[in-house]
């Protein structure tokens, strides 16, 4: 059985209690053990593949298919974990189980209710998750005091009874405010989010207290006092340049040792990887700016793999990676002329698509390093099938249902499935890889596996007149029919791939295709 970590958040959201936990699992993690993360949501959805970026940020998708929480992604990017749809539970998840069951006659004679049925649903999913490891850390979403949360709090909270509390930790995030006028930090909040905790039956054994500044001692020691916490237990984490500091920030102040210490761990003194990532993008001298054409650019969350993923192509080439965010519905050239190289994400919808055919022909034109991902390869296409093919009004039938050129279309198997999502082509696919063409030579195999999240494909009707005409299709589907890759012959670096290669990048092993196009952008910079 493993041991239990359980990261509740106070105060407010967005503290960053995904990277404080996925840099929790890391560290023990460099410690020899087996480690898994699991990210509790208490929203409705079933998941948050129907949800609006703005809502919600960027939905990760995994090796199998499951539309999840962008948390996921930093668990991926910070540890070996290979996360699965296990690995995301939320409120809509459980309730739809019970629900089901209830319907089928699972509960005959008993009145179906949050405790004890909602609440064992959680307890059953989380522990499905710690058999294959050492230590599962859990990240409780939301903020405590919410209503939502609360099904969910007093099943860990039960959890913790169950598998007896010298395996269970609870880590809870809070805000520590700077206040300007008093020129103080100020506890008060931390003080009345762990006063919430405890009145629903949990009392935390480490405080995370982000703040701007470092906690001075004096301020550790109030919070410890009124929160009955060890003062060696309160850990500061101030703001921080690059996510891949918080691990050292945690590391300088014993976290991990204490972690080990509650659990009998014996602890091992060892360097940590993370010592060599922050180096690297500290010292980086030279930039390189990348233009991110997107129609979600107020909201970074949104492009969260992809940022990261850029940066991981920084880190492989030394250089610091600066985002010019571009708003696909404006498209201003001036911030395309600015960048090295140019970026169009994944999406939905019309909306600033038009922006991003702009963006995309510019890139063409320029000779600029130009990278698609899945809509944008889709847009290269467009772009290609109107100014290179003359084929006016070509269009994703996505965008325009009647147009006299579908380059991109729904696949005929597709048509008659109705319900959401259940048209998608999601999770890890394989994509051979044609000899001769940039894309083998970037990736230096024969067969790659990478993630989807897409309805519509390039329609193969097209194929030949694309190929004739300078366009190369470097990656296909193992039968063939469906296209994965397309680059351009005569240009320096100009690749649309129907995957997000962002989803599998981490700073360790960063994905090759973003490592050749921050090369390429360094290059074009140069010149
Ligand atoms: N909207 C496009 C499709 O469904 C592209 C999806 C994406 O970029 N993830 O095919």
């Amino acid at each position: 059985m493993a041991y239990y970590i359980f990261v509740t958040g106070g105060v407010l959201s967005s503290l960053g209690k995904g990277v404080a936990s996925a840099s929790v699992a890391s560290l023990l993690e460099e410690q020899g053990l087996r480690v898994n993360l699991q990210k509790l949501d208490p929203y409705l959805n079933v998941d948050p593949g129907t949800m609006s970026p703005y809502q919600h940020g960027e939905v990760y998708v995994t090796e199998d298919g499951a539309e999840t929480d962008l948390d996921l992604g930093h668990y991926e990017r910070f540890t070996s974990v290979v996360m699965t749809k296990r690995n995301n539970i939320t409120a809509g998840k459980v309730y739809y189980n019970v629900i089901k069951r209830e319907r089928e006659g699972g509960y005959l004679g008993a009145t179906v209710q949050v405790i004890p049925h909602i609440t064992d649903e959680i307890k059953s999913l989380i522990r499905e998750l710690d058999r294959d490891c050492d230590v599962l850390v859990v990240e409780v979403g939301g903020t405590v005091g919410d209503i939502e949360g609360l099904p969910f709090l007093e099943a860990v909270r039960q959890l913790s009874m169950e598998v007896g509390k010298n395996r269970v930790l609870f880590i809870h995030t809070t805000y520590v405010p700077y206040v300007k006028t008093a020129g103080e930090l100020k506890t008060k909040p931390t003080q009345h989010s762990v006063k919430e905790l405890r009145a629903i039956g949990i009392q935390p054994d480490i405080i995370l207290c982000r703040s701007e500044f470092e906690l001075p001692e004096g301020i550790k020691e109030k919070i410890a006092l009124f929160t009955n916490v060890d003062k060696s237990a309160v850990i500061s984490a101030k703001d921080v340049e690059y996510i891949y500091e918080v691990p050292l920030l945690f590391k300088e102040q014993g976290l991990d040792r204490l972690i080990c210490e509650r659990f009998s761990i014996p602890y091992r003194h060892v360097e940590s990887k993370w010592e060599k990532v922050v180096h690297i993008l500290k010292s980086a001298r030279e930039e390189v700016k990348v233009a991110l054409v997107g129609k979600y650019v107020s909201l970074k969350d949104a492009y969260k793999s992809v940022v990261e993923a850029l940066n991981h192509g920084g880190i492989a080439n030394g250089v610091r990676v600066r985002i010019i965010w571009v708003d696909s519905e404006r498209c201003e050239e001036e911030l395309l002329e600015e960048a090295s190289g140019i970026l169009v994400p994944g999406g939905f919808g019309e909306r600033g698509t038009e922006g991003k055919v702009k963006a995309l022909s510019y890139g063409r034109l320029s000779k600029k390093p130009t990278f698609g991902i899945c809509l944008g390869m889709q847009l290269m296409c467009v772009e290609f099938a109107r100014n290179v093919l003359g084929l006016e009004r070509a269009n994703s039938t996505e965008f325009d249902p009647f147009t006299p050129h579908p380059v991109i279309d729904i696949m005929e198997n597709q048509k008659n499935i109705k319900e959401l999502g259940g048209t998608m082509r999601l999770g890890s696919y394989a994509c051979v890889l044609r000899e001769g063409t940039k894309a083998r030579e970037i990736y230096g195999r024969e067969v790659v596996y990478e993630r989807h999240r897409h309805r519509y494909e390039f329609n193969n009707t097209y194929r030949e007149a694309f190929e004739a005409n300078g366009a190369v299709f470097s990656g296909l589907s193992p039968d063939g029919r469906l296209v994965e890759i397309m680059e351009l012959k005569d240009h320096p670096w100009y690749m649309g791939c129907q995957f997000h290669p962002e989803f599998k990048s981490k700073p360790f092993e960063p994905h090759p295709l973003f490592v050749s196009f921050i090369g390429a952008c360094l290059k074009a910079k140069a010149q």
